[in-house]
């Protein structure tokens, strides 16, 4: 503890940082990062290159070959391939050093503690991206975009990421900012020459400007919004049914065909009896209420009441019937719970077993049951779960049947970006009104700046300490 009061700040800029940047666990290769002023002479206490150089002058973006030392005893740690990337034109806008060593969880940490013994700190996580955002390289929105890349289960999510990435959202966001900008210079000039003031303030142009240069697309980016919310963090369902209408078959069916990625998150545990399904790029959390059934009659009690809790949260109820049978006084005891317990759920009625002889038409069972929408399948054949999907995919988005969604180069704003939007739509209209009534162009000046400020929030020109922590926080380690 010594020389604790003497460490800077965890964020400063001056410190070298170091990170394995592969996931933990063997794998072919392993890949170290280093970051910082000391990248380099770090690299050249600790590397010993098959070709000696003379003088050893490493050139940047160019591969190496050799060996990482151990500087206690002169001992080989790894046979590697490195590469030093010098700054500004790197990631992170610093110089960078990448050693690629075989893919040894112990061989890594080996090279890691070399390098943090010779003057580097482990990286926090996130904080090669943070430097990356704090230098300038990235925006707000893109370094929040690398995150999502990392972490989409779907390729619809991947899309958006990638799109982001590319600075769509920035590029979007910075267009109404002129706009804004503009109107705040017409303003300020109202301002300095107050005998002018109605003549330059003409309010019907200058409200018109607003609507459609900055109130109509901010509309537009909340509009989206909602539609990104439901790609990247995915939407869930619960199957409900009696016994043996075949809950656990439909749901196999749906893993087969197309299980969603899950990306494992620190801290949680997964229930045992939920999935994730792609359907058409959306990553659906299906509960199958059959794993908590088909027990004895205290387990079952206890099963039907974490399905309620289930229920209660679900975007979608799959409630599924037996082709092969007329509906039962359970199924209806169910759906009658469901429809008291139901807030703003969807409802598919889902009619199974139709590879057998039915019972009953659709229609029959439909009419007895609210008359929701119904499709017919064969969870084991397997067949209509195309049109299911399908189906799925237009009660929760809204969104015609047939081809799913791209977002292609879309800008998609997560719901940080959302309520900033909103705020700035708030303080925009506040102006378009403050016009109409003519009042004080000192106090338009003031919510145009608010709107400004807000819009600056999403790309990180104004966004403070905590909500930057709150972003990089949420990263692995070595990104
Ligand atoms: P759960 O209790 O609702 O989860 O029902 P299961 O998925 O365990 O299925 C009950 C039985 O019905 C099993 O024997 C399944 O093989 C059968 N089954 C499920 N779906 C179908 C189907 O579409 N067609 C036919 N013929 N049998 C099915």
């Amino acid at each position: 503890m010594g020389s604790s009061e003497q460490t800077p700040p965890a964020d400063s800029m001056e410190e070298t940082i170091a990170a394995i940047a592969t996931p933990p666990g063997p794998g072919g290769i392993g890949i170290i990062r280093i970051s910082g002023p000391l990248s380099l002479p770090i690299f050249e206490k600790l590397f010993r290159p098959r070709h000696k150089k003379s003088p050893a002058a490493y050139e940047s973006r160019r591969m190496y070959y050799g060996w990482i030392m151990d500087p206690a005893d002169s001992a080989p740690i790894d046979e590697v391939l490195a590469v030093f990337m010098r700054a500004p034109y790197t990631y992170t806008r610093e110089d960078i050093v990448e050693i690629q060593c075989h893919g040894s969880y112990l061989v890594m940490q080996e090279i890691l503690s070399a390098i943090t013994g010779s003057g580097a700190r482990l990286a926090e996580p996130g904080e090669f991206t943070k430097r990356a955002f704090l230098n300038g390289r990235l925006d707000l929105t893109q370094a929040e975009a690398v995150l999502e890349l990392i972490e989409a289960r779907t390729e619809v999510g991947l899309s958006m990421a990638i799109g982001q990435l590319q600075g769509r959202l920035y590029e979007k966001v910075s267009a109404i900012k002129e706009g804004l900008t503009a109107l705040r210079a017409i303003i300020e000039v109202a301002i300095d020459f107050p005998d002018e003031e109605t003549d330059i303030l003409d309010s019907v142009t200058l409200r018109e400007q607003i609507r459609t240069g900055v109130e109509e697309p901010l509309a537009a980016l909340i509009a989206r919004a909602d539609e990104g919310k439901i790609f990247r963090e995915g939407v869930s369902a619960v199957i409900l049914g009696r016994p043996n209408v075949g809950k656990s078959s439909l749901l196999n069916t749906l893993l087969d065909e197309d299980r969603a990625l899950v990306t494992p998150i620190p801290g949680t545990t997964r229930d045992t009896i939920e999935e994730f399904v792609n359907i058409k790029g959306m990553p659906v959390r299906i509960v199958d209420t059959a794993g908590i059934r088909h027990t004895n009659e205290t387990v079952e009690e206890l099963g039907i009441q974490r399905a309620r809790a289930k229920l209660a949260d679900a975007d979608l109820v799959l409630f599924m019937l037996d082709a092969t049978e007329p509906l039962t006084e359970e199924d209806l005891d169910l759906y009658n719970s469901l429809k008291q317990n139901r807030k703003k759920q969807k409802v598919l009625l889902v009619l199974n077993k139709t590879d057998l002889a039915p019972e009953a038409s659709p229609e029959q069972y439909r009419a007895a049951l609210g008359n929701e929408e119904l499709v017919a399948v064969s969870a084991k054949v397997p067949s209509g779960i195309a049109e299911l999907k399908d189906t799925v995919f237009s009660l929760i988005t809204g969104r015609e049947k047939g081809p799913g969604w791209d977002p292609g180069s879309a800008f998609v704003p997560n719901v940080r970006h959302k309520a900033a939007l909103i705020k700035g739509l708030e303080a925009c209209r506040r102006v378009e009104e403050g016009l109409k009534l003519d009042i004080s162009p000192d106090l338009l000046a003031i919510d145009i700046q608010s709107a400004l400020d807000h819009l600056g929030d999403i790309v990180g020109e104004t966004t403070t300490e905590d909500v930057l922590d709150m972003i990089f926080e949420r990263f692995c380690i070595g990104k």
